[in-house]
């Protein structure tokens, strides 16, 4: 008997050893495939990008030669007018040379006439001629000025069509040096792609591939709580699950696959305030908000004290439930002097609601204003505790209200 008791509870020990390192195995193929996944999605990106580029390359190089048609047209309309000017020029020249022959026929005709009445009429279509002469020879000065612009239109778009001739060159090699390039490494990630996929499980895969097919990534990391692809918040026993790392778990909203990076997770606790300046509260403000380890028989408390109609008033409020402590107070006088033993030594804070606002409150102040005080008082103490300590003896000198009064 004894010693087939003794194998008995060997085997045990032994088979409990075997799920121990069993569940610890599957923990690390688990591990492997969200690394795998990661692999993938990378993967998938380049790829993705990669094709992108691939596809954009001919549209720049259209784009260009667009350019270059334009350029083109543009020469030929400078062109075009250039030899138009020219043109009328001619056409001005030779009416021109047409009014110089008439004045020479009627000056000959002016030698024979026989009455005063005659002479008078030639010399008028004289002088009409002349000044026909002399507006023709105005417009060919003023062609004549035309061409020197029209002359640097031309010589600018031949300039222009010769550059981007060059460019378009130059252009269309790189283009297509780059696409054999993207098309190589196209190869090489869709290798890498095929072999990540191997180390994926099937059902795994499949689902991956259909939540990346809509949202464009299938795996999201989960940080302070939340989903990274949709950006919700996830529920704990969710947010437990990815953390332990036991099973896939997917996004509930978004159904990506899950996964948690402790490293990241430590940077994400960080608190806010380690992160951005704490907002100060203004010392001549109307309200102010008090945080105090011991008020009476309450405890920590938040005091608000607020200024109006020269009078002072003072709100106390429990500072785990937000319940009203006792009655409104109220005093003569700003509450600086109304209240002298309630600000020293106490916290001050940011927060701000009118007196609307607080009468709709009751008894109980909203959760939102209790978390906004909440997350200031752990601000004001964590600057209180890592501001260097100028004055010794005085560990805090600013953030307490001695010092700001
Ligand atoms: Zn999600």
């Amino acid at each position: 008997m004894a010693p087939c008791a003794a194998t008995q509870d060997q085997t045990s020990r032994e088979d409990r050893g075997f799920r121990v390192l069993e569940l610890r195995l599957s923990h690390l193929w688990m591990l492997l495939e969200i690394e795998n996944l990661l692999r993938l999605q990378e993967a998938d990106k380049e790829i993705r990008r990669l094709r992108d580029e691939i596809a954009e390359l001919p549209k720049r190089v259209a784009a260009i030669e667009h350019k270059l048609a334009d350029t083109k047209f543009q020469l030929e309309k400078a062109q075009a007018a250039v030899k138009a000017d020219e043109a009328s020029r001619r056409k001005y020249e030779t009416a021109i040379t047409d009014l110089r022959s008439k004045i020479s026929k009627y000056r000959d005709q002016s030698l024979d006439v026989k009455t005063n009445e005659q002479y008078k009429a030639l010399l008028h279509e004289i002088q009409f001629a002349e000044k026909e002469i002399a507006a023709t020879e105005d417009k060919i000065l003023e062609l004549m000025v035309n061409a020197d612009a029209r002359d640097k239109e031309v010589k600018a778009a031949q300039a222009e069509l010769k550059a981007e001739t060059a460019e378009i060159e130059k252009e269309k090699i790189e283009a297509h040096q780059r696409t054999a390039e993207d098309e190589k490494q196209l190869t090489d990630w869709s290798g890498k792609r095929d072999q990540m996929r191997a180390g994926v499980n099937e059902d795994l895969l499949r689902h991956y591939e259909r939540v990346s097919k809509f949202r464009g990534s299938g795996i999201s990391e989960v940080l302070d709580h939340k989903c990274m692809g949709c950006q919700v918040m996830l529920r704990p026993q969710t947010y437990n699950d990815v953390r332990t790392g036991q099973q896939t778990v997917v996004c509930d909203s978004c159904q990506r696959i899950l996964y948690f990076n402790p490293a990241h997770e430590m940077q994400a606790l960080e608190p806010e305030h380690k992160r951005s300046r704490r907002h100060h509260p203004k010392i001549d403000a109307p309200q102010a908000w008090y945080y105090r380890q011991e008020f009476a028989d309450a405890g920590e408390v938040f005091l608000c004290l607020t200024n109006a109609a020269g009078q002072a008033s003072r709100r106390v409020f429990d500072m785990h439930t937000g319940r009203l402590v006792g009655d409104i107070l109220v005093r003569e006088g700003d509450f600086r002097h109304a209240f002298p033993e309630d600000i020293t030594g106490a916290i001050r804070l940011n927060g701000n609601w009118t007196e609307r606002e607080m009468e709709t409150w009751g008894t109980e102040m909203p959760m939102t204003a209790l978390d906004s005080l909440h997350t200031d008082l752990e601000a004001a103490r964590y600057e209180m505790n890592s501001r260097p300590s100028t004055k010794s003896g005085s560990p805090t000198p600013i953030s307490t209200e001695q010092a700001a009064s």
